[in-house]
């Protein structure tokens, strides 16, 4: 069967870029009911973090992106943790060794700049020169009494690799473009170069879906797999797959640090998991030529890599809101007033607990699910509800508050007061008919109902809200506008 995997390092906050990568394998995993296989590549102690590692974890289960193996849920390969894994690589770079797969390497980092340097001027390619590939035992002796420490490089084959990426279609790879590469350091720890190729193939990974900046590693990955296959360690070299750019701002990669890179940024403004996946799965993909808007379980069915698009996709910010806000629309009332939940208390109410009114919000929600485009704008929408006085923005004052707007406001009150509030048509018709009395359309004569109300020039439906908030409470405020 289909195994994939996500193996991200935990470096950093989570950022969109990863998603996607993750989502691309997760539909595919799903959709040809395989394995999705997640590995923490942690090799890195000078800079992977085990808060970075809880954010990644925390965020695949927020995304609903679940794994068949991995941390916490366990695997027939495990541990799924590379730091936990060390003896393993040591093991099979010394086979590789021992097989002449791979050789000690002692060029100083300043030797090999000064060659890669003269390789330049003299216009020949600057990559790795071969230099330690069969040294004598007596130079390796020399230069071990001279007290050089050494790395372990691979030995690339002399000849070109070619695959056919999944994406990408027939690539092949020059061996003077693909120099030998180190694969584990001097102090004997192992690189990303050993550890996610042996990985892949002890883990029996059959397509390999990632990032095209990782392009250039897949000639020496499919290479160390032969180099594999020959030891008895890997069965296969698994298909390639690699995923378009993703171009941001000014027509620039969109960089990790990037701040509408992150992930969290989509979590604290209140987009639905489903609402930011389906944005990160047009990355590249695309689901029909009409239709841009889905659930995952529908990306699910249609998924396959065959169709993902090579050229670089753009980040687009305002359609990721507009898909968010379709999928606000489409799930249930009582899933939307849950899913605002943490947008109407601490820190972001600013209203008292005790003031936050059940029967009120549930009232209010429906309205306010068929205008949201994130879920944390739930919170200006509704505080005219929960807060004694509404809020005090006087850019909104000024706008609404033309002259003639106390006379149309007394006019609207008085007719308000008699109104039947049974219903927000008629709380309209007391509203138009001032309006009428003073020569006003209906739009010009709610505006200074509404901020004298809610504060605000823009909200939900006025009329809903007036009746939601209630007659008493809404002519205290007309009152208090006027006084
Ligand atoms: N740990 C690598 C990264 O996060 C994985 C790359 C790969 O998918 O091969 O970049």
């Amino acid at each position: 069967g289909v195994r994939v995997r996500f193996c991200p390092s935990p470096t950093g906050n989570p950022h969109v870029g990863l998603v996607r990568t993750a989502l691309f394998n997760w539909a595919f995993a799903r959709h040809q009911q395989g394995t999705m296989v997640f590995r923490i590549e942690d090799t890195d102690a000078a800079r992977d973090s085990e808060e970075s590692y809880q954010a990644l974890l925390d965020s695949m289960r927020w995304l609903g992106l679940d794994w068949d193996e991995g941390p916490e849920v366990g695997g027939p390969f495990a541990p799924y943790r590379q730091s936990q894994r060390m003896e393993l690589y040591a093991d099979i770079a010394l086979r590789l060794k021992q097989a002449g797969h791979a050789y000690d390497c002692y060029c100083t980092t300043e030797e090999l700049e000064e060659r890669r340097a003269a390789a330049r001027a003299a216009g020949r390619p600057s990559g790795y020169d071969g230099h330690c590939r069969d040294l004598s035992a007596e130079q390796i002796g020399a230069y071990q009494d001279e007290g050089r420490q050494a790395i372990v490089r691979f030995r690339m084959p002399d000849r070109p690799i070619a695959f056919t990426d999944l994406v990408r279609g027939e690539l092949v790879f020059a061996p003077e473009n693909v120099p030998d590469y180190g694969i584990v350091r001097a102090n004997g720890a192992p690189l990303y170069t050993l550890v996610n190729p042996v990985d892949d193939a002890l883990m029996e990974i059959t397509h390999v879906l990632r990032g095209e900046d990782l392009l250039s590693s897949t000639p020496r990955q499919i290479a160390l797999y032969d180099a594999l296959i020959e030891l008895g360690v890997a069965k296969a070299v698994p298909a390639f797959g690699h995923l378009p750019y993703v171009m941001g701002e000014g027509n620039k990669k969109l960089s990790k640090r990037d701040p509408q890179a992150s992930l969290n940024l989509y979590r604290e403004r209140g987009f639905l998991p489903e609402g930011l996946l389906n944005y990160l799965s047009l990355l590249g993909w695309s689901y029909t030529a009409d239709q841009d808007v889905f659930s995952m379980a529908e990306m699910v069915a249609k998924f396959d890599i065959a169709d993902v698009n090579a050229n670089p996709a753009r980040f687009d910010l305002k359609k990721a809101e507009a898909i968010n806000a379709d999928h606000i629309r489409r799930i249930g009332v009582k899933e939307f007033t849950e899913a605002c939940a943490p947008w109407l208390r601490a820190p972001f109410a600013p209203w008292a607990p005790e003031s936050f009114d059940e029967a009120a919000w549930q009232a209010i929600a429906p309205h306010a699910q068929t205008r949201l485009t994130v879920l944390s704008d739930i919170t200006a929408n509704v505080d005219f509800l929960f807060l004694d006085e509404p809020v005090d923005d006087e850019a909104s004052w000024a706008k609404a508050m033309k002259e003639g707007s106390d006379a149309l406001l007394r006019t609207a009150r008085a007719k308000l007061a008699e109104a039947d509030w049974s219903s927000p048509e008629a709380l309209k018709e007391a509203v138009l008919a001032a309006g009428e009395e003073h020569g006003l359309k209906l739009g010009k004569a709610q505006a200074p109902v509404r901020v004298a109300v809610t504060g605000r020039t823009v909200g939900l439906p006025l009329f809903e809200s007036l009746q939601v908030l209630g007659r008493d409470r809404t002519l205290t405020r007309i009152d208090a506008a006027l006084a």
